[in-house]
């Protein structure tokens, strides 16, 4: 009975309730806390067995709106520090529901012509936006780890030709252990794409000189001299996640020219310093990479999921995946955007890119980011006003770490301290922000990538945590 064709009628009211619903959630984002008391009651009321009859769109729309309010976690609201976690443009979210009443299947022109050619202009922006050699192709992905994996898909065909082996057809069976080598810096999504890819997590060497992991530079020159010409794969860290920090790209780049290695960079948030002129700086040689990914959904700010790679020689992504069926043949002479990522059936998500720079141009995107970076450095002066707090490192970007620190507290109190804090402040929940380790002491690390973020976002973070850490004194 309850057949979908049966019940075609609901359509207009259920897209009418969607649209109600979700303009409800967003506009709430400002004033709404992260996470309501109570959510994980909500999240726990998600029971019972799969219905012999459905009840409609309209009923199971009601469910899920009845649960939003009081259990969503805010995300992608302004007051969401945690991670590393962007929030929504109205640009970007109209063209994701868009995407979806659309729904295009983004995998080449004979699926799609409208989605494949916005997804080849959507990537040529965002080269121009970074300004990157035009040389480089790109492939939107789920995320910056997909862009680790179509970026080191690329590094590992070069690496195995170099040792003349075509490795996508045949495989690593005949080649020796690679060598990746990189800073203390590296994301675990990267180390995961190497482990995907088949390469072997063991073989990344972290050359680091300190307990934050910054790179030696001297132990990579001297690592890859002592590979006497045979191939390696360099992966460089444009920003990482618990001060915001970068490799010395451009040396790196020296590096891997001098020696002929390949030159992966993870710019998954960091890309984007190349945007502001006051952090451009720390992106330098970034031009010079054989392959970039970096996140949509962060610092561009569309809906999940969404990321992107760059490659200087395309071939080689298509390598790696473009993997032909005569039934799909038709264009290919055309942009085919599912030939140059691991995903066949895609989401188009270039609407959604492509709108927001659409509607906010570089010049938005730069006047936002800068805005960031003052942001980062306003929070910064709070940490350095404060008696009770303690920064623990440099504000190169958008992340500030920082400790709680009441003056007379012994120091071996002080992550056991910040651990409860940390754990507090995310049950308190109008504020969220996580804890890390940061030369092993336990510290806090806001990262600021929301648009609509502002000032008083920023206060009420040190505010909360404060309040929070007086009653922890005050009961302990
Ligand atoms: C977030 C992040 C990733 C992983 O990105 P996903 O979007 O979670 O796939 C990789 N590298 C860095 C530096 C990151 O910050």
């Amino acid at each position: 009975m309850t057949d979908p064709a049966n019940l075609q009628g609901e359509l207009e009211e259920a897209l009418t309730l969607a649209a109600a619903a979700g303009t409800a959630y967003a506009n709430g984002l400002r004033s709404d806390p992260v996470l309501a008391h109570g959510a994980e009651d909500v999240a726990g009321s998600w029971a019972g067995e799969l219905p012999d009859d459905g009840d409609g769109a309209l009923v199971a729309l009601a469910e899920i709106i009845q649960r939003a309010r009081p259990g969503a976690t805010r995300s992608s609201g302004p007051r969401f520090f945690h991670f590393v976690t962007g929030g929504t443009t109205p640009a970007a979210l109209a063209a994701d529901w868009l995407t979806s009443a659309l729904d295009q299947v983004a995998y080449s022109w004979a699926s799609s012509p409208l989605a494949s050619a916005l997804e080849g202009l959507s990537i040529e922006w965002l080269r121009q936006l970074f300004e990157l050699p035009e040389d480089h192709a790109g492939v939107l992905t789920t995320g910056a780890t997909m862009a680790n994996f179509a970026g080191l898909a690329a590094a590992r065909n070069w690496w195995a030709e170099k040792q003349g082996v075509d490795v996508d057809e045949q495989g690593l069976a005949a080649l020796p252990a690679p060598t990746v080598l990189t800073s203390g810096y590296v994301h675990p999504s990267a180390v995961q794409a190497v482990g995907m890819l088949g390469l072997g997590r063991s073989n990344v060497r972290r050359l680091e000189r300190d307990g934050v992991g910054r790179l030696d530079l001297d132990a990579l020159g001297q690592a890859l001299e002592q590979l006497d010409g045979a191939p390696a794969i360099v992966i460089a860290n444009a920003g990482e996640v618990n001060a915001g920090d970068f490799d010395p790209i451009a040396s790196m780049a020296d590096l891997a020219e001098r020696h002929g290695a390949w030159l992966h960079v993870d710019g998954a948030f960091g890309l984007f310093a190349r945007v502001a002129p006051s952090a451009r700086q720390l992106t330098d040689g970034v031009e010079r990479a054989h392959s970039v990914a970096a996140d949509a959904h962060k610092w561009l700010n569309v809906p999940y999921d969404c990321g992107f790679a760059f490659v200087r020689e395309p071939e080689r992504l298509q390598s790696a995946f473009a993997v032909g069926a005569p039934y799909l043949a038709f264009g290919e002479d055309r942009p085919n955007p599912g030939f140059l990522g691991p995903e066949n059936s895609r989401r188009a998500r270039a609407f959604a890119v492509w709108a927001t720079l659409r509607a906010y141009g570089r010049s938005g995107y730069s006047e936002m980011v800068e805005r960031h970076l003052g942001l980062a450095r306003h929070l910064a002066s709070r940490v350095d006003d404060a008696p009770e707090l303690e920064r623990l490192a440099e504000v190169p970007l958008n992340i500030v770490c920082f400790r709680v620190r009441p003056p007379g507290t012994p120091e071996d109190e002080l992550d056991d301290l910040n651990r409860r804090l940390g754990e507090a402040l995310l049950r308190d929940g109008r504020v969220f922000a996580g804890t890390t380790l940061y030369y092993g002491k336990v510290a806090f690390r806001p990262a600021i990538v929301n648009w609509q973020t502002a000032e008083s976002d920023v206060d009420m973070l040190i505010d909360v945590l404060l309040e929070l850490a007086r009653a922890d004194r005050s009961v302990g």
